[in-house]
């Protein structure tokens, strides 16, 4: 299948603009942000299958995977749950419809450079685009519970993604960060580090009911 190439809108350029250049301090809110969409799309399916017996998915071992590669400097977070169709990724994740993200951008810009600026990223719950904060290139792979295809989604943040089918994506979604050389080398920034992600999860996540399993390679 080809590989397209698509241009962000303005809004969702001005948000990861943002995200890219962000000195937020707490960048390890990212994590809570793509357990929550994990989290969110599990409860989902499981409505769903509730719902309609048709549905041909995979219910049995509904979980949250994250798994981190110290050599490859990569973080995957994954889920088996209700995943998105081509037009979903299209909608959900190539523009930003939220109604609270240009309330969030008009704050930033009146907030920048100051320390309002800090706690607005924390506050708004910016969701996906947060995993800029700490990649320099995310990859979403994500099939919809009940249908064959899948669809790859990759983007370095500036200006353009890149949308693809593909025919072997299992359930659900999965969000496989590239991260940023600066954050593997400061220790304090290490989102490689099994303490360091057991921490995060533990102090923003720990109301996830979904078993949310961590799997690490170090060198
Ligand atoms: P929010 O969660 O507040 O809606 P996000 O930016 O975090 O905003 O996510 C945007 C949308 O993308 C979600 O509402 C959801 O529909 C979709 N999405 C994101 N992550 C996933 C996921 N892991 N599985 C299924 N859908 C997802
Ligand atoms: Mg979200």
């Amino acid at each position: 299948m080809p590989t397209k190439t698509f241009e962000f809108q303005v809004e969702a350029r001005q948000l990861l603009h943002m995200m890219i250049h962000s000195i937020y301090s707490n960048k390890d809110v990212f994590l809570r942000e793509l357990i929550s969409n994990a989290s969110d799309a599990l409860d989902k399916l499981r409505i769903e299958a509730l719902r309609d017996d048709t549905l041909n998915a995979d219910v049995s071992d509904l979980h949250i995977a994250i798994e981190a590669d110290t050599d490859a400097r990569t973080l995957t977070i994954r889920d088996n749950g209700v995943g998105m169709s081509h037009d979903d990724v299209v909608q959900l994740i190539g523009t930003i419809a939220k109604s609270g993200t240009a309330e969030f951008l008009q704050q930033m810009k009146q907030a920048e450079n100051t320390a309002a600026a800090e706690g607005l990223i924390g506050q708004f719950g910016v969701g996906f685009y947060s995993s800029f904060m700490v990649a320099d290139e995310v990859t979403l792979l994500t099939r919809r519970a009940g249908e064959t295809t899948g669809t790859r989604w990759a983007s370095t943040g500036e200006g353009t993604y890149t949308l693809e089918t593909v025919d072997e994506a299992p359930q659900g979604t999965s969000v496989i960060l590239r991260l940023k050389p600066e954050d593997t080398e400061d220790k304090v920034f290490d989102y490689t580090d099994p303490a360091k992600i057991r921490e995060i999860v533990k102090r923003y996540s720990d109301f996830i009911t979904w078993p949310i399993r961590l799997a690490t390679r170090a060198p």
